[in-house]
């Protein structure tokens, strides 16, 4: 099989834990392309030496990327094959590889992506959520207010949420998206393809108590199931903050009013200001 054309960046995704799910494909490109472009050398080592496969690999991640992007697209230009791996899963998803790919493009050099290994959909086939219309948002942003908005945002987007976390941070984002999503409907997908493979479903609070229980170890997928009409009659979310507003407005001025009950259940100050000028 000649399966690596010249000049050609290839995506290739890599095992989320179990090597036996690397695909021929993939295999053959890693063995054809002059560079192997990767998160870590030393991980993709791993692999490789698995494979049988010698490799000249080369680092590209997050904090070289401005260097080495420019450095392996002249190597393309040059009439070089690259294969972009990162450590786990596919390159670009909540991994380096995007400024790359958009480089390339740039540059008019061929990219061909390999379908793969991938945390979120292994995850979300088996979640049991509905799988129909899904939004895969990876890890939260850092930024507490970007963070807020985000799932302000997506607090009233009907479809499947896909979350990333890490151990160490997954028990304050599990409180985080109890917060701004309320107590939905979820499951966590636990070290997918490997030996302590474990879905828990329920909801986001009874998985959130059973972290206290257990200290969360491995790595975890968060799936939420997405809003729908009878969540907000349930928690009659709607006309709880718009009686609070108008109960505060009743005392204090519109702007004040507002301003309190925005707070209180993480709205925009101005949303609930025009709620309370029509009325
Ligand atoms: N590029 C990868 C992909 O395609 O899934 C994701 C890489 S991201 C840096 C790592 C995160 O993916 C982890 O923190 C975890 O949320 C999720 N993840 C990766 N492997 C996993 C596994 N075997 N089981 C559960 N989650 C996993």
């Amino acid at each position: 099989m000649n399966e690596v054309k010249p000049g050609t960046l290839y995506l290739v995704p890599t095992p989320i834990g179990n090597l036996a799910d690397i695909t021929e494909r993939a295999v053959e490109v890693l063995k054809e392309a002059d560079i192997i472009a990767c998160e870590d050398t030393r991980h993709t080592r791993i692999l490789l030496d698995h494979l049988g496969i010698a490799g000249h690999v080369v680092s590209y991640h997050e904090h070289n990327k401005k260097e080495a992007g420019p450095k392996l697209v002249s190597c393309l230009q040059e009439g070089k094959s690259v294969a972009q791996v990162s450590d786990a899963g596919m390159p670009v998803i909540s991994d380096p590889g995007a400024d790359l790919v958009r480089l390339a493009i740039e540059a008019a050099v061929p990219v061909v992506p390999l379908p793969g290994p991938n945390a979120a959909l292994t995850a979300l086939i088996a979640s049991g959520l509905d799988a129909r219309q899904f939004a895969f948002i990876g890890f939260l942003p850092k930024i507490t207010a970007k963070r807020k908005k985000l799932l302000q945002d997506m607090g009233h987007v009907p479809v499947t949420l896909i979350f990333y976390e890490a151990p160490h941070r997954i028990k304050e984002t599990m409180d985080t998206l109890i917060k701004f999503l309320g107590d939905r409907k979820a499951v966590t997908a636990r070290e997918l393809t490997k030996k302590f493979e474990t879905f828990e479903r329920g909801t986001l609070s009874s998985l959130r108590s059973h972290m206290d229980e257990e200290d969360p170890r491995g790595e975890y997928v968060i799936l939420v199931e997405g809003w729908n009409e009878a969540m907000e009659e349930e928690t009659g979310e709607e006309t709880t903050w718009q009686e609070e507003a108008l109960k505060l407005a009743e005392t204090l001025p519109l702007k004040e009013a507002a301003r309190q009950a925005a707070g209180k259940y993480n709205l925009s100050r101005r949303e609930v200001y025009q709620f309370l000028l029509k009325k």
